[in-house]
């Protein structure tokens, strides 16, 4: 493949010109989800954008590293698994195990690596005290602290300077760091906290640490492409940035890609909210097919909101693409007609792939192609049925949109057609209205919070709001 990929490259700002250190070989990071819980559709969104990049560089002919980690020693790991009284390192493998079924229902291709902090204690320990020795890391009572004045760059990728990030904000007092900014490499365990000897004493590492390791361990000193969502950018980027390149004396990462959120209602979608749809409810009612078109519809660096009307769009095309896959393997060739959108889709759809991993303008192309097929189905010809199939082929492979079973989704689809026509309510669709006035009460928005139950309402469904902060619904007779 010759043609040039451009990436908006974050650290810029702009749309450049994609050239990986080893020509035709690309060391890929993508940060990973934290295994606490189920994942929601807002995480999928991160995980599906980083499988997209992933595809499009190989179908380009690249040779892809693809490294994305599981976050397995955190706080919310901690905290939950003490409720559950549950070990935490038990608790985060339970869910990296449910992380992994439903990337395989979003149709994900595995990254080359996938590792764990809590594997990778040996390099993170030897990060840091490559950083100590390079005069950028301080140790305060079995604590390790990063330095950020002591890196004059600190800032680069979020365009913050940290004078200025210390102004207007309530800077929280803590004696032991020499600078607010600094930030915490190393931390001493608590009691029946998971913790690993270092030469500071037991303990366990802080967030940002384990991205520089895990990236160093699998892909070198230099990467040449890092994604995650637009939310990881400061601190957490800033920060990878800022601790690989002051243990390894060299540049990070050529080319920083983030994408937007997830927002439902006006809000992002997020668990503080409490405003999620678990990726695997959704996938049990529609099939992860249908999620990955919803996420893929809209180009990575844009927000996508989720709507009654985006669901109902994707539903009506998901089966649209696999109703014709299913009839083009029975067409023949029965005339000469070979047209433009049928000869030149792929040569479109690679256009705007190649055009900062443009989904959406692919997409656009394959159902010009798709309409084209169908209402000359009588008189393709043999090239043009031929070359048909190859760009299925290429959504397959570059996408992952065209499922490699066709007749399993259309009978998730059916299959939600029917639960809904039984009961003549769409209780997803319910659930997620109420899962939206719960936060139009909490920000005070009255008005839509009426809304929405004049709107349940009028579908003879009755809402009740219990003592412990729940709502039920029960359809009225
Ligand atoms: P977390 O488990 O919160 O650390 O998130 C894991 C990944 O999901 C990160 O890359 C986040 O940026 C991403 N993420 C979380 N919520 C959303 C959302 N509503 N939309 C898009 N990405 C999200
Ligand atoms: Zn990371």
């Amino acid at each position: 493949m010759t043609r040039d990929l451009r990436i908006h490259n974050n650290l810029t700002r702009k749309k450049e010109t994609f050239s990986p250190i080893d020509p035709g070989k690309v060391r890929f990071y993508s940060c990973g989800p934290t295994t606490y819980d189920f994942l929601h559709i807002g995480n999928a969104r991160a995980l599906v954008v980083g499988d997209l990049f992933n595809r499009v560089l190989r179908s380009f002919g690249f040779e892809v590293t693809f490294v994305r980690n599981y976050t397995d020693v955190d706080d919310k790991i901690i905290d939950r698994a003490k409720e559950l009284g549950r070990d935490a390192i038990e608790h985060a493998a339970i869910f990296v195990k449910e992380c992994e079924t439903d990337m395989d229902s979003l149709g994900m291709l595995p990254a080359t690596h996938t590792p764990k902090v809590s594997e990778t204690m040996p390099e993170i320990i030897a990060m840091i005290q490559d950083i100590i020795a390079n005069r950028k890391a301080y140790v305060v009572a079995g604590e390790v602290f990063f330095s950020v004045p002591s890196f004059p760059s600190y800032g680069r990728l979020s365009k913050k300077d940290i004078d200025s990030l210390q102004h207007g904000i309530r800077v929280e007092v803590d004696g032991r760091k020499q600078h607010p900014s600094d930030f915490v490499l190393w931390k001493p365990a608590k009691p029946g906290e998971p913790a690993w000897d270092s030469p500071w004493g037991k303990g366990r590492p802080g967030w940002h640490i384990e991205c520089s390791a895990m990236a160093k361990k699998f892909l070198g000193k230099t990467l040449d492409l890092h994604h995650g969502g637009i939310d990881l950018m400061f601190p957490h980027h800033e920060n990878e940035i800022a601790q690989s390149e002051a243990a390894n004396d060299c540049p990070f990462c050529h080319n920083w890609a983030h994408n937007e959120f997830l927002n439902f209602g006006t809000e992002k979608m997020s668990k503080s909210l409490g405003n999620v749809i678990k990726i695997r409810d959704f996938v049990t009612k529609y099939g992860g097919q249908v999620l990955r078109h919803i996420l893929l519809s809209v180009h990575y660096r844009a927000r996508l909101e989720w709507t009654d009307e985006v669901l109902n769009r994707a539903l009506d095309e998901v089966k649209r693409i696999h109703d014709f896959v299913l009839e083009l393997n029975r067409m023949e060739a029965k005339g000469s007609y070979y047209g433009e959108e049928i000869s030149s889709c792929r040569e479109k759809m690679q256009e705007e792939l190649a055009n900062d991993f443009n989904s959406a303008g692919a997409m656009g192309h394959f159902f010009s192609f798709l309409r084209s097929v169908k209402a000359h189905r009588d008189e393709l010809s043999s090239e043009a049925l031929a070359e048909a199939h190859r760009v299925i082929r290429f959504v397959e492979d570059s996408l992952g949109l065209v499922a490699l079973n066709p007749s399993k989704v259309l009978d998730e689809l059916k299959r939600h057609e029917q639960d809904t026509s039984s009961t003549g309510v769409d209780s997803e669709w319910i659930e997620r209205l109420i899962a939206e006035r719960r936060v139009a009460k909490e920000t005070k928005n009255w008005a839509r919070a009426d809304e929405i139950r004049k709107e349940i309402a009028s579908k003879n469904v009755v809402l009740k709001d219990n003592p412990d902060g729940s709502t039920s619904w029960s359809v009225s007779s």
